[in-house]
């Protein structure tokens, strides 16, 4: 049977502080979008990954980064710290808690600590340990045993530091066709995309070098929203709902996955959630006809690897 997966990447405002320009519309109320979204995927019985940014566990005003090989380099420089007025977009440990004890089976993952780019041009190892441990000891003290990790800007490096943690399996980057995170999109590609008939990438997993599990991502629901031109379309579903469609259809019956992702900060306007309840719901409607499942990232790497541990049949 087919299965769906959704990573969400949770981050408040981590995913932007090293930008000259974060973008205000998608900074103006991420607590609201967050609660929004554990909301939505609660009323379609809806599991997915959240991988959560390691910071936003803790509590309020807690943000002593002395230890981080990044402190004193202006990285942590946006952290409030105590301004708990300003807090709310760094610190989320209420948030987290929505997450965990939402009714639907969601997985607790990584998003990093602090959103470090782990690209090997950047930064050296010891800095991607320090962003993983951190986020594994404080998983720890929330009980919770962290299996799955996207990598921040999808720059998929340090593959290595996360099997030393424990990691099980990671998000991997879309064959083909898209760059979900490149700041524009040739026009003729994004032509290409609102009116194509094929399916974004259905992919399956593969576990690597290190024993982790990737499983790339098919389609990022918001992947138009920077820089790209608005193809609102005036009849029909919007081109990223078509495609998600497309993409369900295909796994629908099939053996593939269909792995979508969003940003909780994606979702600004009421249109955003229109078009996300659109993908879920059909999503759900395909599940209650019993042709797919919905899994998350964590289900598949178990999956992945406990067949793998099945010792080969041998005969005569
Ligand atoms: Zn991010």
């Amino acid at each position: 049977m087919g299965r769906v997966v959704l990573s969400i990447d949770a981050e408040l405002a981590w995913g932007f502080h090293d930008l000259q320009e974060p973008p205000a519309d998608r900074l103006r109320d991420p607590r609201a979008a967050w609660r929004r979204l554990v909301e939505l995927l609660e009323e379609f019985s809806i599991p997915a990954t959240w991988a959560v940014v390691g910071h936003l566990m803790l509590e309020e005003g807690n943000g002593d980064h002395a230890d981080h090989p990044l402190a004193g380099s202006g990285w942590f420089d946006a952290d409030p710290e105590c301004d708990a007025t300003a807090a709310g977009h760094w610190y989320g440990p209420d948030l987290v808690e929505e997450v965990r004890s939402a009714a639907a089976d969601h997985e607790i993952g990584c998003h990093a600590f602090s959103h470090v780019v782990f690209d090997r041009d950047r930064i050296d190892e010891s800095t991607a340990t320090a962003e993983v441990r951190r986020c594994v000891e404080l998983a720890d003290e929330w009980d919770l045993s962290l299996e799955s990790f996207v990598f921040p800007r999808n720059v998929v490096g340090f593959r290595e530091v996360l099997a030393r943690h424990g990691f099980r399996a990671y998000r991997g980057n879309t064959p083909s066709r898209w760059y979900d995170d490149s700041a524009a999109y040739p026009l003729a590609k994004v032509a290409d995309f609102a009116v194509s008939d094929s399916p974004p990438p259905i992919v399956s997993p593969k576990i690597d070098e290190h024993g982790l599990v990737d499983v790339p991502a098919s389609l990022c629901l918001f992947s138009f929203e920077r820089g790209a031109p608005v193809l609102e379309p005036v009849i029909g579903d919007h081109p990223v709902v078509r495609q998600a469609k497309l993409a369900i259809d295909e796994v629908a019956d099939g053996d593939g996955i269909a792995h979508f992702w969003l940003h909780p900060n994606d979702l600004v306007h009421e249109s955003d959630y229109d078009r996300l309840r659109e993908v879920l719901a059909y999503v759900a409607t395909r599940r209650d006809e019993g042709r797919l499942t919905v899994e998350t990232i964590g289900d598949v790497a178990r999956q992945t690897l406990d067949r793998r541990d099945v010792p080969e049949r041998t005969y005569g």
